[in-house]
C-alpha cells in the first residue's frame, strides 16, 4: 500500500502485510537532556565522550534530529503472550535509526525506544517514562558486564515530556517524564518476527527472511538452504540454552517471556517488569501482570525458553516441511539446558568438574536449602566461597560465614540449622575430594557468583533521585556494575541485603508492565 507523503502519517496504526518492517518517523520532542551513556558502547560504535556529551547527540538520540544515512523503521513482529497468541504486535514504542560497521568490521544496529508511535503502536503512545527507561538503560550494561548475552543500551535521554501512566495498582494516572533509550545490539530479530509471517501464510516473505537473517548474523552457517535453516535453528536453540543458564546463575527473572521477546541471537531482550531473585525462591516473579499464573517464574525460565522454542519451530516448519529434524533439535536444547545447568552449577561451588553421581543430589537438595529459612541468593554464593574445609568444625563455626545471607539470621537456630549445616557437611566433604587448594577455589567461585547486581530496590532508588533530576545514582549504579565480581572496597552498600522497606513497596519487589 502507498505511503502517505507526510512523514508523521506515515506512522498511522495499521496492520501491515507481507513486510518485516515499515519506514517510520520518530517523534519530535521538547528538550532533550543526556542522562547517562555507557561509554564501553560509545567506544565500539567509535563515538568519543565530547559527541556524546554534545547537543546533537541528545537531539538524534531523543528521535529529533536525524544524521545522514539514517533511514529510520520499525519492524513488524507478532508473538504468543502469556501462552497465547496475539497476532501482529510489531515495535510499538521502538523505532530503529539504521546500522552503524564499527572499525572492526562489526555491525551494530541502534534502537530508539520511546521514540513515539508506529505502525504497531496499537492503543499505546509509543512512549517510554523514566522509570523504565533507568531500568532498561542499567540493567542492560550490568548484563553485559557480568557475562550474559544482552542487548546494549547505548544513551538514556530525558525527552522534556511529561508521560501520563497508570501507576501500580491504584489505577490513578501519573505524569512521569518522558525518556529515550538507544539500545543496541548486532540485530533486534525475535521468534515473534518469524512467527508472524508464518502464522499469514506469507512462506515468500518467511523465507527472505531467514535467509537475510543467516547472510547478516550467522553467515558461518553458509550458503541459506534447507539444511542451513536447521543448522541455523539448532544454534538458536543451543543460544537460548546458553541465555537461560546464566540467567539461573545470576537470578535474573525476565518477568515477561513472551515469543516476541526472544531473540533469534539468543541475546536477553526487552528490560521490563525483571527481576532478581532476593531470597531464593523458585516461585518469584516480580511481574504483577502474571502474578496468579506465575508463568514466568524464576524456575519456570528453562520450560517456557522451550516452549517459545517449540513456537519458533512451528514457525519454521513451512520451510523444513518435516516434524523430525526440528524436534530432535528441541530435544537437543533440553539435555543441553541440563547438562550446562549442572556444569554451571558445580562452577558456582567451586569444584573443578562436575561428577555426575555425587554433585546431581548436592545440588538438587542445594535448592531445598536455599529455602528452608529467607537466604539472599547472591550473598550466599559469594559467602560460601569463605567456607572452610576444615571436617571439625562445629556447627556454628561452620555457617558462621553464610550468616549474612540470611533475612532473619535469627531463624537459623534448631532444626533449620541443622539442615542447612548437614549441607554444608556433605559439601565440605565433596570440597576435600574435589582437593582444589581453598584460594584458587574461591577466586573460581568469585569469577562465576557476582558480588554486584542490579538489586531491585537499588534500581528504585536510582529512579527516585532521577525524577527529582539528581542522576548521580544512576551513574554510580553504571560504574559499580561494571565490575560486579570484584570486591569493591567503600561500595559495599550496594551488595547488601534488601532492607526490609523494600520487601513491599512497588518498584522494589513488584512491577507492572507499564513502563
Ligand atoms: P512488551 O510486553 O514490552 O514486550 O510489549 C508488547 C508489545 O506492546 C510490543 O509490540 C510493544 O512494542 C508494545 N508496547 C509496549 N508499550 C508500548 C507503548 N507505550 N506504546 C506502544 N506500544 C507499546
Ligand atoms: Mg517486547
Ligand atoms: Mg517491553
Amino acid at each position: 500500500r502507498a505511503l502517505p507523503a507526510d512523514p508523521e502519517e506515515k506512522n498511522f496504526r495499521r496492520q501491515v502485510s507481507e513486510a518485516c518492517y515499515s519506514r517510520v518517523s520518530p517523534t519530535s520532542v521538547r528538550k532533550p537532556q543526556l542522562v547517562s551513556y555507557s561509554r564501553e558502547m560509545a567506544e565500539i560504535l567509535g563515538l568519543s565522550p565530547d559527541v556524546v556529551k554534545s547537543q546533537e547527540f541528545a537531539e538524534v538520540f531523543a528521535g529529533n534530529k536525524m544524521l545522514e544515512g539514517m533511514d529510520p523503521f520499525a519492524m513488524c513482529y507478532g508473538g504468543h503472550q502469556f501462552g497465547n497468541w496475539a497476532g501482529q504486535l510489531g515495535d510499538g514504542r521502538a523505532i530503529n535509526l539504521g546500522e552503524v560497521r564499527n572499525q572492526q568490521g562489526e555491525h551494530w544496529t541502534l534502537q530508539l525506544k520511546g521514540a513515539g508511535p508506529t505502525p504497531y503502536s496499537r492503543l499505546a503512545d509509543g512512549l517510554a517514562v523514566l522509570r523504565s527507561s533507568v531500568r532498561e538503560f542499567l540493567c542492560s550494561e550490568a548484563m553485559h558486564h557480568l557475562g550474559v548475552p544482552t542487548t546494549r543500551a547505548l544513551s538514556l535521554v530525558l525527552t522534556g515530556e511529561e508521560v501520563q501512566r497508570d501507576m501500580f495498582y491504584d489505577g490513578n494516572p501519573r505524569m512521569e517524564p518522558g525518556a529515550v533509550v538507544c539500545r543496541v545490539a548486532p540485530s533486534f530479530l525475535r521468534f515473534g518476527n518469524y512467527q508472524l509471517l508464518a502464522a499469514r501464510g506469507e512462506i515468500e516473505t518467511l523465507k527472505k527472511l531467514v535467509n537475510y537473517t543467516i547472510q547478516t548474523d550467522f553467515p558461518e552457517l553458509g550458503e541459506p538452504g534447507r539444511e542451513t535453516y536447521l543448522a541455523w535453528f539448532e544454534e538458536v536453540c543451543r543460544r537460548t540454552a546458553e541465555m537461560i543458564i546464566h540467567w539461573m546463575r545470576v537470578g535474573f527473572v525476565h518477568g515477561v517471556m513472551n515469543t516476541d521477546n526472544m531473540s533469534v541471537l539468543g541475546l536477553t531482550i526487552d528490560y521490563g517488569p525483571y527481576g532478581w531473585l532476593e531470597d531464593f525462591d523458585p516461585n518469584w516473579t516480580p511481574n504483577t501482570t502474571d502474578a496468579s499464573g506465575r508463568r514466568y517464574r524464576f524456575g519456570n525460565q528453562p520450560q517456557i525458553a522451550l516452549w517459545n522454542l517449540v513456537q519458533f519451530a512451528n514457525s519454521l516448519y513451512p520451510l523444513i516441511e518435516e516434524v523430525e529434524p526440528l524436534q530432535q533439535a528441541l530435544d537437543q536444547y533440553a539435555d543441553r539446558f541440563q547438562e550446562g545447568w549442572q556444569e554451571m552449577m558445580a562452577a558456582k561451588l567451586g569444584l573443578a568438574a562436575f561428577q555426575a553421581e555425587e554433585d546431581v543430589p548436592l545440588i538438587e537438595s542445594l535448592q531445598e536449602v536455599l529455602q528452608v529459612v529467607e537466604t539472599d541468593m547472591t550473598i550466599f554464593f559469594r559467602q560460601l566461597a569463605l567456607l572452610e574445609t576444615d571436617a571439625g568444625l562445629d556447627d556454628e563455626a561452620l555457617i558462621a560465614p553464610l550468616l549474612d545471607a540470611y533475612y532473619a539470621p535469627e531463624k537459623v537456630t534448631g532444626e533449620a540449622r541443622a539442615k542447612i549445616c548437614d549441607w554444608l557437611r556433605r559439601y565440605q566433604s565433596r570440597l576435600n575430594q574435589d582437593g582444589t587448594d581453598a584460594s584458587t577455589r574461591r577466586e573460581r567461585m568469585n569469577c562465576i557468583n557476582p558480588k554486584y547486581v542490579l538489586r531491585n530496590y537499588l534500581a528504585q532508588l536510582a529512579i527516585d533521585k532521577a525524577e527529582e533530576g539528581d542522576f548521580s545514582l544512576i551513574n554510580e549504579l553504571l560504574d559499580v556494575l561494571r565490575n560486579p565480581y570484584a570486591e569493591q572496597p567503600g561500595r559495599e552498600q550496594f551488595a547488601e541485603k534488601r532492607p526490609e522497606w523494600a520487601r513491599h513497596r512497588p518498584g522494589c519487589s513488584m512491577l507492572s508492565c507499564s513502563s
